[in-house]
């Protein structure tokens, strides 16, 4: 089945104004018979201007609503007769949540205690044929895993959980609980671990992203210890397919890893950034990778993750179109020419100073994975 032969549904997105959620709300909004519900608190990580595209489309509807208000999300699927929930809302990086776990314990593992509680009501609600039908779609990361060294087999789905950040232990947590609600009341529900996402409307402070525009800045490109760390890339529009593929054809009560089979060194992405920004926008005088400079290493952080993504290949038919070198390209083009999405987040608008992007150690936040 391809992710298209199913439509005519509503389809409720949290964290729908993210980076990866909004990927999925503008390309589940191409299909102008389903109808896409964004539910979203609208944090510092939440921009309305990642869906500028479909904003006033027939088919799009904007909440701007906590995740962990459970009673206000149950009266949303119950206005909009939601048919499937894909739950995106987290906190989702990993330094900040060294800097302060609570709102990473708060959204990912409360929110997703009240969107289970919210969904269950409601599912058990519906009449049967839809109630059947009705699919809530966790979506996590590779990090509950925990790390990998060279030569270690790629986590597969039944991989113990192994995580070493507070981001990564709520997330891992929020699993749990999503399988629980499976086990205990049969609530339709699949979990999908993805490695890290790059792509257009990546949040700034994030590796790939900072590294493209303190480049450009002719900022410093700091990379943690010895830039050796190991992460796994999918391209986002990549993994947005993937999640409709999973919507559309999963497997109730099933798991499915995600990954771009993009495995490299965050050095090797930092000197690929740099080595086509050589090609497409020369320095005056040098070369990009000269801004490069290393920086002490953060503690607890993951050597290597690498995902083993064969059971959605294989069950689903999905894998990555972008190669890491094409999906790069087309990442670097997109921030060269969204210099009005980018500017004022790195500006004062959205607190450049807090987020340290104004500092020069500022890099160091974004050198570690999501
Ligand atoms: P993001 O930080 O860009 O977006 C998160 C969105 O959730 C924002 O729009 C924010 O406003 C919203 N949100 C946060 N708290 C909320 C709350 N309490 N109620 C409602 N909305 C709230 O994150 P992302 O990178 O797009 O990641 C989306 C999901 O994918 C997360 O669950 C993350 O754990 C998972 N994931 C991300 C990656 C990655 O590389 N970025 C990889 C694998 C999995």
């Amino acid at each position: 089945m391809t992710a298209n032969e199913k439509s005519g549904r509503v389809i409720a997105v949290t964290g729908g104004a993210g980076f990866i959620g909004s990927a999925v709300c503008r390309r589940l909004a191409r299909n102008r018979q389903d109808r896409i519900v964004n539910i979203d608190k609208l944090t510092y990580a939440g921009n309305l201007d990642n869906l500028s595209e479909i904003a006033e489309a027939p088919n799009y509807v904007f909440y701007r609503q906590c995740i962990c208000d459970g009673p206000a999300v149950l009266e949303i699927l119950r206005r909009e007769r939601v048919d499937a929930i894909l739950h995106l809302a987290a906190e989702s990086h990993v330094d900040r949540s060294i800097e302060g776990a609570a709102v990473f314990l708060e959204t990912n593992v409360i929110g997703t205690f009240a969107m289970l509680e919210a969904a269950r009501t409601y599912w058990s609600e519906l009449p049967a044929d839809r109630a059947e039908r009705f699919r809530f779609v966790h979506v996590s990361t590779d990090e509950v895993y925990g790390d990998l060294q060279p030569g270690d087999a790629a986590f597969h789905e039944d991989t113990p959980y192994d995580p070493h950040s507070p981001y990564s232990a709520s997330k891992a947590s929020a699993d749990h609980l999503v399988s629980a609600w499976r086990s205990t009341y049969g609530l339709p529900v699949i979990i999908t671990n993805c490695s890290n996402n790059y792509g257009p409307y990546h949040f700034p402070e994030k590796l790939i992203p900072l590294v493209i525009l303190n480049a450009l800045d002719e900022r410093p490109l700091p990379v943690y210890g010895t830039g050796e760390n190991i992460r796994d890339w999918l391209f986002v529009d990549d993994h947005a397919e993937a999640l409709e593929v999973v919507l559309n054809s999963g497997t109730s009560g099933r798991k499915y890893n995600i990954g771009g089979a993009a495995e490299k060194t965050n050095i090797d992405v930092v000197r690929t950034i740099c080595s086509v920004l050589d090609e497409i926008v020369p320095r005056a005088q040098g070369r990009y990778a000269d801004l490069i400079t290393f920086e002490a290493d953060r503690p607890g952080h993951d050597f290597r993750y690498a995902i083993d993504a064969r059971r959605i290949d294989e069950e689903l038919g999905w894998r990555p179109r972008e190669t890491f070198e094409t999906g790069i390209r087309k990442t670097i083009r997109w921030f060269l020419e969204n210099q009005w999405w980018w500017e004022p987040i790195r500006s004062h608008s959205y607190g450049g100073e807090r987020l340290g992007l104004l500092r020069s150690d500022s890099t160091k936040l974004a050198t570690q994975g999501h």
